[in-house]
């Protein structure tokens, strides 16, 4: 027996039902999608970050049928999480209710709050549960028919499977872990203020340490530490003086992402505020009272009794993803491997966006035959520079390598490539074959780089298949990508591009550095307040806007609040 959540015929609901209790899981439970008399294509969103989030507030909504599939009803600000673990900004005030969100769109989005447990792409459906332990029994579980499914379910903390970490660590990855910090941080003064403790059980109790010397981490120990030196240290008068903070790097230095420049301004800043870096450490297991590291250098083992973990060393894919992988023969990747329009390969209308996807850019050279083939457009065997310079936009869109390298050569012109290989010969008399032209381009694959795992991408990555979508039916008349070489014709869209608009580091003490694009590296207190103004302007809402901005100066004028609740 089928039954439809809502009691809605399928065809409404688009094609969305619960499983039937006397189906096995996996069942063929799900809706016939012949009998759905469907006129807009069902497109499933599952996740509400920033990659999903931007890419349904960005579609046009009124073309398609829209499904959002998540565990959590709300999107969360996460680059304002390391100031929620100690209060410099509330936790509801970096957080916007989807439905907020899906009402400013007419309601035009149906939202299920609930997690995919499995894709199904054979049969084109994913399968869902919710966390709702209080639901009817047999009706937690449901699948949803899709034409496109847009995976957008990040990723998940990354352990490297050392022991202990798990049962012992704090995370900072979500809300709730940003709440429970908080709460552990109070926890670890009172107790240390409690009248029965010795001088070193006090000690042990005011030790945090942050595994992770990466943007997180490094944010989280400078809160911490301004928590610590601009409220705690008045009401807390008995310990002030047992605090520790510690970060652990395996690298050689902290923020190694970044420009030398920011990462050694932040050691010197860490180093004169009494926080200790430790680098070149891996730690290899935590137990309920201490972390043991290791020493790269020499080997060396040490344990450090401790009060307070976070483990913030990077992220890996959720099991979803993975057993998604294996079902398509991607076993052996990272994370879902995508082409340049974040189609996932091997796949038909499927998407991966965020940091669940990488997206898997074609080489120059896995393609030069094509390319000059289509290049040589008088099949004369070699390629003029006339020749050359007729497909260059394309050849730079399709491989955006190319333009980063003739930036890395200092060369204006792409013809320089071809210079480079003929030595002195004027420009205009060049005529390459095959051979010359593959040691022309042979190096120029050396620039490719995986995007990062950022808030950044995602958002631009929601933005630009929303687009995509929205531009759908034009584009399959009028494509507007470029030239296919190895096929006829041109691609249906522009590839995704990346556009990098910097990052920051707040340090503390108001102070942050910034790196911003062009090579420019920003540093000290006035970088701080440009940090105020692009965080408050990113906010998703207004009301958010003015939560956090409210926050701001709240804590400057009444220091932030140091209650457990
Ligand atoms: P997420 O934003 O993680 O969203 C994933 C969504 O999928 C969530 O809604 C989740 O509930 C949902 N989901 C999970 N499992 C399932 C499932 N099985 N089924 C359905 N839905 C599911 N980036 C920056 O650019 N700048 C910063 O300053 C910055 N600071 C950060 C600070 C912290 C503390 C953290 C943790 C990250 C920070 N990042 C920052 C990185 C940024 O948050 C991520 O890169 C970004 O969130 C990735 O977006 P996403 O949509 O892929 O994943
Ligand atoms: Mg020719």
């Amino acid at each position: 027996m089928k039954t439809y959540i809502h009691g809605d015929p399928p065809s409404s609901t688009g094609g969305l039902v619960a499983y039937s209790e006397s189906k096995p899981y996996g069942g063929s439970s799900s809706v016939d999608s012949s009998q759905v008399e469907a006129k807009k294509k069902r497109v499933v969103v599952l996740g509400t970050g920033w990659a999903g989030t931007s890419f349904f507030k960005n579609l046009d909504c009124s073309l398609y049928d829209v499904q959002v599939v998540s565990p959590l009803n709300y999107f969360a600000f996460t680059p304002l999480l390391p100031s929620v673990t100690c209060g410099t900004v509330e936790a509801r005030s970096v957080v916007e209710p989807i439905r907020n969100i899906i009402r400013k769109k007419n309601g035009e989005i149906q939202f299920w709050e609930a997690e995919c447990i499995k894709i199904d792409a054979a049969n084109k459906r994913v399968h869902c549960r919710s966390n709702d332990s209080t639901i009817v029994k047999g009706k937690e579980e449901f699948l949803v028919d899709y034409d496109y499914l847009v995976i957008a379910i990040g990723a998940q903390v990354n352990t490297f499977n050392t022991p202990g970490v798990m049962e012992h660590c704090h995370f900072l990855k979500e809300i709730e872990d940003a709440q429970k910090i908080r709460r552990s941080v109070i926890d670890c003064f009172e107790r240390a203020s409690l009248p029965n403790l010795s001088e070193d059980e006090r000690k042990t109790a005011l030790h945090f340490v942050i595994v992770g010397g990466g943007p997180t981490g490094v944010e989280f120990a400078a809160e911490l530490h301004d928590f610590f030196c601009e409220d705690l240290v008045e009401i807390y008068p008995t310990v002030k003086d047992l605090v520790k903070i510690t970060v652990i790097q395996s690298g050689d230095h902290i923020l190694n992402m970044f420009d030398e420049r920011i990462s050694s301004f932040a050691e010197q800043k860490f180093q004169r505020d009494g926080i200790d870096v430790k680098i070149g450490q891996r730690v290899i297991s935590v137990s309920d009272k201490a972390i043991t590291t290791k020493a790269k250098a020499n080997g060396q083992i040490s344990s450090v009794p401790y009060g307070m973990v976070i483990w913030s060393t990077g992220i890996r894919i959720r099991p979803v993803v993975m057993d998604f992988m294996q079902q398509i023969g991607q076993n052996n990747r990272r994370a879902l491997a995508t082409d340049e329009w974040l189609r996932v390969e091997g796949c038909d209308g499927i998407y991966a966006l965020g940091d669940c996807g990488t997206i898997h850019q074609r080489k120059v050279m896995e393609d030069i035959s094509a390319i000059f083939n289509v290049a040589d457009e008088d099949k004369s065997g070699t390629l003029t520079v006339k020749e050359f310079q007729d497909v260059i936009d394309d050849i730079i869109v399709r491989y955006p390598q190319v333009e980063h390298y003739l930036k890395s050569r200092h060369m204006n012109d792409v013809v320089d490539l071809l210079n480079d290989s003929k030595g002195d010969e004027r420009k205009e008399s060049i005529e390459l074959d095959i051979e010359g032209f593959k040691s022309a381009l042979s190096h120029v694959d050396s620039q490719m780089k995986n995007l990062p795992a950022t808030a950044q991408v995602a958002s631009q990555q929601g933005v630009y298949l929303a687009r995509c979508f929205n531009h759908m039916k034009d584009c399959e008349d009028n494509p507007e990508g470029p030239l296919r070489f190895r096929e006829s014709g041109r691609h249906q869209f522009q590839p995704f591009r990346y556009k990098h608009f910097g990052q920051f580091a707040p340090l503390g003490g108001e102070q942050a550095a910034a790196e911003l694009p062009g090579d420019w590296v920003s540093i000290g207190h006035s970088t701080q307040w440009l940090w105020y103004s692009v965080y408050a302007s990113k906010q998703v809402s207004w009301r958010t806007r003015a939560l956090v901005v409210s926050d701001w100066t709240r804590r400057f004028i009444f220091g932030r609040d140091s209650s457990r609740i």
